[in-house]
């Protein structure tokens, strides 16, 4: 794939290759993504979906090929240039829970900060506004180890918004929270993308949520693209029977009209 003039910030992930030590995790991945839209990796376990989303946040580099942001290497960033354009969220974050969120959230701010790091009057607000935005506002004097994980998961996520980054990648942040919570957080990254233009990475196990969700599915299966798309046109009932190994019933759904997925427990299989 070669990096032509685009209009839109972008990250593009041509050839590569990554891993650790001498463990090939990921080979020869291409794949574009434009800032606007909504990007779901998804795969088995262990098939390397945190990897890519680490080479996509320039925290894992590549041994072969490149990622670029607006056809730069990541790594010609530094880490506060790329912290203004990229807000990656892991799948467990380390904080020091005696903050009160609105803290968490000014955190955000830090990539924007002068040399002496003062907050000034526009980052404030726009902490309250990004805790407005996800819906944290009244949380916003409690810290951080006085809510529920679905609190928590916001308000890493308004941390995120207050950052004003053009991507947000995401590993998996709804495979801790019950369905309402899941179903917030989609809504409010489809949000993100029609409201604030914002491109949206995410690593998700959740097909149905990634059929109504995604506006290109990348399905990853030992390191390498098993097929890349619109989910409609990845979510194919053999390809996923191969990729996952197990029996699947797939259907319409009568809500979105999109792919519905449902695993086959071993009783009702023949043969
Ligand atoms: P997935 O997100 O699809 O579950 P990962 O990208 O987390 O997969 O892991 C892919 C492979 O890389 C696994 O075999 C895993 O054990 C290995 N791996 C992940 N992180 C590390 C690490 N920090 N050091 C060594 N091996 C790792």
């Amino acid at each position: 794939m070669k990096d032509l003039p685009h209009q839109k910030p972008y990250l593009a992930v041509t050839g590569l290759s990554s891993g650790y030590g001498d463990h090939e995790v990921l080979t020869d991945i291409s794949l574009a993504i434009d800032r606007g839209s909504f990007f779901i990796i998804a795969g088995p376990n262990g098939t390397g979906k945190t990897t890519l989303l680490k080479c996509l946040a320039g925290l894992t580099h590549p041994q072969k090929g490149s990622v670029t942001l607006d056809g730069s290497p990541l790594n010609s960033f530094n880490q506060r240039a790329l912290a203004r354009r990229i807000a990656f969220l892991p799948q467990s974050v380390e904080t020091a829970f005696s903050l009160t969120v609105r803290e968490v959230v000014l955190m955000g701010r830090a990539p924007h900060l002068g040399m002496l790091g003062f907050h000034k009057e526009k980052d404030l607000a726009l902490a309250e506004e990004a805790m407005s935005f996800t819906d944290v506002l009244p949380l916003a004097d409690r810290t951080l180890d006085a809510l529920s994980g679905g609190e928590k998961q916001r308000v890493l996520i308004s941390r995120a918004v207050c950052q004003q980054p053009e991507f947000i990648l995401l590993d998996e942040p709804t495979s801790a929270l019950d369905l309402a919570h899941q179903v917030r957080v989609m809504d409010l990254m489809e949000r993100l993308k029609h409201e604030r233009g914002m491109g949206v990475v995410m690593v998700s196990h959740d097909l149905n949520l990634a059929a109504m969700y995604a506006d290109t599915l990348c399905l990853i299966h030992q390191g390498k693209v098993a097929a890349l798309g619109t989910p409609s046109d990845v979510l194919e009932k053999k390809r996923l029977e191969a990729v996952y190994g197990c029996r699947l019933f797939v259907e319409k759904s009568p809500v979105a009209g999109t792919v519905h997925i449902t695993p086959v427990p071993a009783r009702f299989t023949t043969s």
